[in-house]
């Protein structure tokens, strides 16, 4: 999937789990970041020279995308603020999520099990651009939502 559908479902799924702002926006950032194992991604082509290794090292949706690194990357958020946590687990698993829908797929339990679940939709396809056009209407309920409590 793309950066942008990762994002918006990163948000989306985290609002269901917490209420300020800060932290659901902060689970987007984090539903970007099991893409830092492909150089040619968008936060792979800001940090070239941490992709690029994570690349070489340990492969497009390998152990980045399992629920291995979801949970690392929450104990080391935790370690760096605990209310980031959350965010981190709820942000890296959308995108794992997202991923599982796709051909490619992702082995969720690696290094368990290097079994793939996969699913039908193509990355940048029609069915993305239907998906994120939901996203996009529910993230401006969602910010028309935290406005209204703020006005
Ligand atoms: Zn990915």
């Amino acid at each position: 999937m793309r950066f942008y559908t990762h994002l918006a479902f990163g948000i989306i799924i985290a609002s269901l789990f917490t209420k300020p702002p800060w932290l659901v926006i902060a689970s987007g950032f984090f539903a970007l970041i099991p893409d830092i194992d492909a150089a040619g991604s968008f936060i792979g082509k800001r940090l070239p020279l941490i992709s690029g290794s994570v690349q070489l090292l340990l492969g497009h949706r390998g152990i980045i995308h399992s629920l291995l690194a979801a949970i690392a990357a929450a104990g080391i958020a935790y370690v760096i603020m605990p209310a980031l946590a959350l965010p981190a687990m709820v942000g890296f698993c959308s995108h794992l999520a997202l991923d599982m829908l796709t051909p490619e797929g992702v082995s969720l339990f690696y290094p368990l099990s290097s079994k793939r679940v996969r699913g039908p939709i193509r990355t940048g396809g029609i069915i993305e651009a239907a998906i994120l056009i939901i996203l996009v209407f529910l993230l401006g309920h969602w910010t028309l939502d935290i406005l209204g409590q703020h006005i």
